[in-house]
């Protein structure tokens, strides 16, 4: 168990807010440490797993179900809520007025945790960043929690009794949101682009939130910055921690760059490193970007570049991001569910060399796709939308690359089977959330390799 000093502060009457996996773990660590606890959900009972309620009772956990009661939450202590629920309701200001401490799973965490943390954020490239840095650390002989966003959640490295050397967590903005003390020994924020604006008043609200990553941190810790992000290249970092940018080309003020095909990283100048990817098997710049981090990471935390350079080696990447699928006739099927935003959107289409039949929609995010359609030119030959924001979409492409529409997935696969010539790509990248039509990215990622196996097959 780690950190047992400190858990004194929750043995008193604790609310978590949403029963997803966060809010599950959150419960059972409250719940071992003699707190009094309530969990409030959305969902009504019978859209909960059995199993899942079951447990709640046996711990003596009081579950409200089917909504939030005001009373509910004026009785309670403190509020501990979960990265899909909004944290700037009505009620939960309510609260802070009272000086009820409201905050989420990761501060919670944070507060309990006295293993060095590495913290990755950004728009996109957080989870594939987060898993490498867990192989990297893994291959040094290291012990290693890799969780948060990424999957498990980190109030379950607090309740095991496993202790790690490092614990690396992937932070969602809405992770964000609710931290107050939450202080890494090493953040890195990847990039910013347009997300989430059906969640965030406006951009500049959403730019905040990933920037409170480093608000805590001081002296004798690390931040690391995507230089060339426009927004991360010139904000300001409290004096004292040690900022370390990186970017695609050399320039003044950079740590890690891309020079003579190689990867050359530092922390002090006087000891620089030269890693290669030529072995590296992520397509795409974009990964090639992702590295640069990680291997800046890695040397902050002494890891040795024969193991740096075996990681860049051996590292397979993550399912639903750019994942080939299968090819027949020639024609390759790539699956990237997990493209759930504009941006990462773009970056897909432009790491093909093929002519691309493109695959997009989903959940409308508030973003523009304008962005897409100009990627697109040229390099998408058809494309085929989907999902509730496929008239979005068209609205943006018309006139620049031809589409159809489809209703379902399968439909889309088909036709974009039937558009593709031999040495095409068959690409997912839907740019837009999975909700309107999947449980989630992975299970779009699923229906996508169904159809393209049945499309294949017959
Ligand atoms: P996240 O956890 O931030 O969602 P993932 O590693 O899961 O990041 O990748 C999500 C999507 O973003 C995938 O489509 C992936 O190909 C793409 N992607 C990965 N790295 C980057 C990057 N540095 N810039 C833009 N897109 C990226």
């Amino acid at each position: 168990m780690q950190g047992n000093n400190k858990l004194e502060f929750l043995k008193r009457k604790v609310l978590v807010v949403g029963l997803g996996i966060s809010g599950l773990y959150t419960a059972r660590l409250l719940s071992a440490h003699g707190a009094e606890v309530t969990v409030s959900e959305i969902l009504s009972e019978s859209d909960i797993d059995p199993d899942i309620l079951n447990e709640m009772r046996e711990l003596g956990i009081t579950l409200e179900t089917g909504g939030h009661k005001e009373e509910t939450f004026l009785n309670a202590e403190m509020v501990i809520i979960s990265p899909g629920v909004p944290h700037d309701t009505v009620l939960l200001n309510l609260l802070r007025k009272r000086n009820i401490p409201v905050i989420g799973e990761l501060e919670l965490a944070g507060r309990l945790i006295d293993t060095p943390m590495i913290a990755v954020t950004g728009t996109n490239g957080k989870s594939t960043v987060t898993a490498f840095f867990g192989c990297m650390l893994e291959n040094a002989g290291l012990r290693v929690f890799v969780g948060g966003n990424i999957g498990t959640p980190l109030t379950a490295y607090t309740a095991g009794d496993k202790k790690a050397d490092y614990v690396v967590v992937e932070v969602s903005s809405f992770q964000l949101d609710t931290i107050e003390t939450f202080c890494p020994f090493v953040s890195m924020v990847l990039n910013i682009s347009p997300d989430h604006l059906d969640r965030y008043p406006g951009y500049e609200a959403y730019v905040r939130s990933k920037l409170k990553i480093f608000g805590n941190q001081g002296p004798g810790q690390y931040v690391i910055l995507n230089d060339d992000d426009e927004r991360l290249c010139s904000v300001n970092v409290s004096s004292g921690v040690t900022v370390l940018r990186y970017g695609t080309e050399k320039k003044q003020g950079r740590h890690a760059f891309i020079e003579d095909e190689k990867i050359r990283a530092f922390v002090d100048s006087a000891k620089p490193n030269t890693f290669s990817f030529k072995s590296f098997g992520l397509p795409g710049t974009h990964n090639l970007e992702n590295l640069l981090p990680a291997v800046l990471g890695g040397l902050v935390l002494g890891i040795d570049n024969p193991v740096i350079q075996k990681t860049i080696d051996e590292f397979k990447g993550l399912p639903n991001r750019l994942e080939q699928v299968a090819e027949h006739d020639g024609v390759a099927f790539y699956n990237d569910s997990k493209a759930t935003n504009v941006d990462a959107a773009v970056r897909a289409v432009m790491s093909f060399k093929r002519s691309i039949i493109l695959i997009a929609g989903g959940r409308h995010k508030g973003a523009d796709y304008a962005a897409l359609a100009e990627a697109a030119k040229g390099k998408v030959k058809k494309a085929v939308f989907l999902g509730e924001a496929k008239d979005l979409l068209a609205a943006s492409f018309e006139g620049i690359v031809p589409f159809s529409m489809a209703k379902d997935m399968e439909e889309a696969v088909a036709i974009s089977f039937e558009s593709a010539e031999n040495g095409d790509a068959v690409l997912l990248a839907p740019a837009c959330s999975s909700f309107d039509m999947f449980t989630d990215y992975s299970h779009r990622g699923r229906e996508f390799r169904t159809a393209v196996l049945r499309v294949i097959h017959g």
